[in-house]
């Protein structure tokens, strides 16, 4: 009956009121951490198969909301995205690395490449390469020690924006990269008309290496194709000697994991960027 439907509704409610409610919390506490500088940047090196040496280094996001706990960007990207506030926290991410980067250098470290990943909202904003043109200049960082991170899968929501928008990247001399390639969907084509740099090979391949014999076959496969067209191949996820001489023989550029390092706190990365040699 109608009462019924109204008691089950007034039953229902309270709990969806909850949700909705923590959901808010956590939004405004990612609002308030932004406005307090509880972000941080953790920077993992990128080493170059040939020479041994570092030549980039991945900014990666952490939350320090309070004084033990470092909360990883798996629990809190997502509702940034959702909400838009990655929007800010994305730009301050660009500052802060175009920043450490640019010390980095004026203290003497090799030059090298800071990496950082691009949402969706970011990419699809319409002022990033403004907003990139505007942090480059502040921070007078040279725009080839800038690597810029888009997924396979951002790259093909909207190809023509995704040309359009790196194509403008390219021209300031960025450096941009394909992240987590292989799980998205781009076919020969639309890779061909991308205007990137370099192609990073997902981890899943790479920690799969052995227990997936096909594996082998993909990444063999992906570095000739990555080859064929010109770009570099970076390997992510590289957490053994094996996986890395196996990637070595193939002629994989850079590579990036455990095995080298873990991401660094801004010190600790600092100190690793001056061992330039790493083998
Ligand atoms: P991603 O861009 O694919 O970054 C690589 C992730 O793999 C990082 O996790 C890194 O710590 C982890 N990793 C690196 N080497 C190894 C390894 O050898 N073995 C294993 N098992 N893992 C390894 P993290 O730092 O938790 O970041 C997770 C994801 O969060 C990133 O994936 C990226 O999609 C996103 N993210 C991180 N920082 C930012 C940011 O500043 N902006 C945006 N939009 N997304 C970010
Ligand atoms: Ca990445
Ligand atoms: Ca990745
Ligand atoms: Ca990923």
């Amino acid at each position: 009956t109608k009462q019924q439907g109204k008691n089950n509704y007034q039953l229902y409610a309270p709990s969806m009121n909850t949700k909705a409610l923590e959901r808010l919390t956590l939004e405004n506490n990612l609002y308030k951490a932004l406005k307090r500088g509880e972000f941080l940047l953790h920077y993992q090196p990128q080493i170059d198969l040939n020479t041994g040496q570092i030549v980039g280094m991945e900014a990666l996001i952490r939350w320090q909301r309070d004084e033990v706990e470092l909360i990883s960007p798996a629990q809190f990207i997502p509702l940034a995205e959702e909400t838009g506030l990655i929007v800010a926290i994305g730009e301050w991410v660009l500052q802060t690395a175009c920043t450490q980067n640019r010390a980095w250098q004026l203290a003497g470290l090799p030059p090298l490449r800071v990496a950082i990943n691009l949402s969706a909202c970011q990419f699809q904003q319409g002022n990033l390469v403004q907003i990139v043109r505007q942090i480059l200049q502040q921070t007078g960082l040279d725009p080839q020690y800038l690597e810029l991170e888009i997924t396979e899968s951002i790259a093909m929501q909207d190809i023509n924006l995704t040309i359009t928008v790196l194509k403008e990247l390219k021209a300031m001399g960025i450096y941009i990269s394909i992240d987590d390639f292989g799980t998205g969907y781009s076919s020969l084509s639309t890779l061909r008309d991308f205007p990137v740099d370099a192609l990073k090979i997902d981890q899943s391949f790479i920690r799969e290496l052995w227990t997936h014999s096909s594996n082998k076959a993909i990444v063999k496969s992906v570095i000739a194709l990555g080859h064929g067209l010109g770009l570099k191949l970076i390997a992510e996820g590289v957490e053994t000697t094996e996986q890395l001489q196996f990637l070595r023989s193939l002629g994989c550029d850079v590579a990036q994991g455990y095995f080298i390092s873990r991401p660094l706190s801004t010190e600790a990365a600092t100190q690793f960027g001056f061992v330039s040699q790493i083998f």
